[in-house]
């Protein structure tokens, strides 16, 4: 059989392992911490850095494909595991998301619409910035940043200085501050043979810049969805891309937003295990070894919710709801803020 290797041992890459021995695929982890998340699902573990050339030749040396679960790959670590193996989704599309500059330029340049921003690279450029783009406004370093870290709010012109103290001189990006009536994201699947497939747009609540709950279906007219569909597809189609893709948008009366992409399934397509035949994590394991896309069309609606730091404490109460499907990551310690599991429950009616 076939073995699929997987950057990254996170939950994301544990439910991708528990996915890929579903279709009887073995999967071979590489995770720099100790005892991550996948460490009891997956086939294999290399426990070392992206730093470790002889290990990443290792690893590469022992798998089919390569695929990964976060964006944040070194550049040096992508060109040795690509000179052995291919990497789905492709350099490009980390290239483009890794970085919030190329990812916004790449997006308008496709002509699809983003909050208005602005690079920021000293006080000078942030001065200018908020001249162009005005306030409220949040900056967010360029790399690096999720879960809501590496950003800080202006609510005035005067916020500037402490705004641009807390990148800790990283690069950065100026927002203008979207009033959107609310957020949701599309789950865009693409196969190797060009075939795209999205899963039905969620609507997503943030709390503390954490992603809180998805709900399906979402709040959209036919047009909107349409539309989410459409851009979703438009940009799987221009990476080339193979894999799930996860893009965030903000719903205005101007139209739909692109937040950000995020290459890899996404936190806010986990609803899809329980309301689909074929989830997230087996679409993306499909795609990556070549299989026909499945049938992602939902069948229940859902609220999926996060269950964050102490929100450990309510799953023996959630254990006994009906219609309740409990998604353990298997995580020691819930420090807070740490996404420790997720809860789906299906919305029967009636
Ligand atoms: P993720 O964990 O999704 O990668 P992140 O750290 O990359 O998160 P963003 O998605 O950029 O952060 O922002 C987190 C949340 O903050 C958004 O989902 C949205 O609720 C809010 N937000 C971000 N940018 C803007 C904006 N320009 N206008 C209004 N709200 C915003
Ligand atoms: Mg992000
Ligand atoms: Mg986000």
């Amino acid at each position: 059989g076939a073995v699929i290797g997987i950057l990254g041992g996170g939950q994301l890459g544990r439910m991708l392992s528990v996915a890929a021995s579903r279709l009887g695929f073995r999967t071979h982890v590489y995770e720099p911490a100790a005892n991550p998340p996948a460490a009891h699902v997956a086939d294999r573990l290399t426990t070392a850095g992206y730093d470790d050339a002889e290990a990443l030749r290792a690893f590469a040396a022992s798998v089919d494909v390569i695929t990964y679960e976060f964006e944040n790959i070194p550049t040096a670590a992508l060109d040795i595991l690509e000179a052995a193996r291919p990497i789905r989704p492709n350099r490009r599309a980390l290239a483009v998301s890794q970085d919030r500059v190329s990812e916004k330029t790449f997006l308008n340049d496709l002509g699809l619409a983003t909050a208005p921003w602005a690079e920021v690279n000293s006080a000078a450029d942030l001065d200018a910035a908020i001249a162009r783009i005005g306030t409220p406004a949040i900056l967010k370093t360029t790399r690096l940043g999720y879960d809501g870290k590496g950003q800080a709010r202006l609510r005035a012109p005067e916020d500037a200085a402490d705004a641009l103290a807390a990148m800790n001189g990283a690069p950065a990006v100026l927002e203008g501050f979207i009033s959107f009536s609310h957020e949701v994201s599309v789950i865009a699947a693409r196969g190797l043979d060009g075939s795209v497939a999205c899963f039905d747009p969620g609507e997503n609540v943030h709390r503390d810049g954490i992603l809180h709950t998805t709900t399906i279906p979402a709040r959209l007219t036919l047009a909107q969805r349409t539309d989410a569909v459409l851009l979703a597809a438009r940009i799987l189609n221009a990476l080339d891309y193979v894999g799930v893709m996860g893009v965030e948008l903000f719903v205005t009366d101007q139209g739909l937003l692109v937040n950000e992409i995020a290459p890899r399934v996404h936190n806010s397509g986990h609803w899809t295990q329980n309301g689909c035949a074929i989830d997230q994590f087996e679409q993306h394991i499909r795609a990556v070894a070549g299989w026909p896309l499945g049938d992602g069309s939902r069948h229940a609606d859902v609220v999926m919710e996060n269950l964050i730091g102490d929100d450990v404490l309510r799953v023996p109460a959630i254990a006994r709801e009906k219609n309740a499907a409990l998604h353990m990551y298997g995580k020691a310690e819930a420090r807070p803020g740490r996404k420790m599991g997720h809860v789906n429950r299906i919305v029967t009616k009636g």
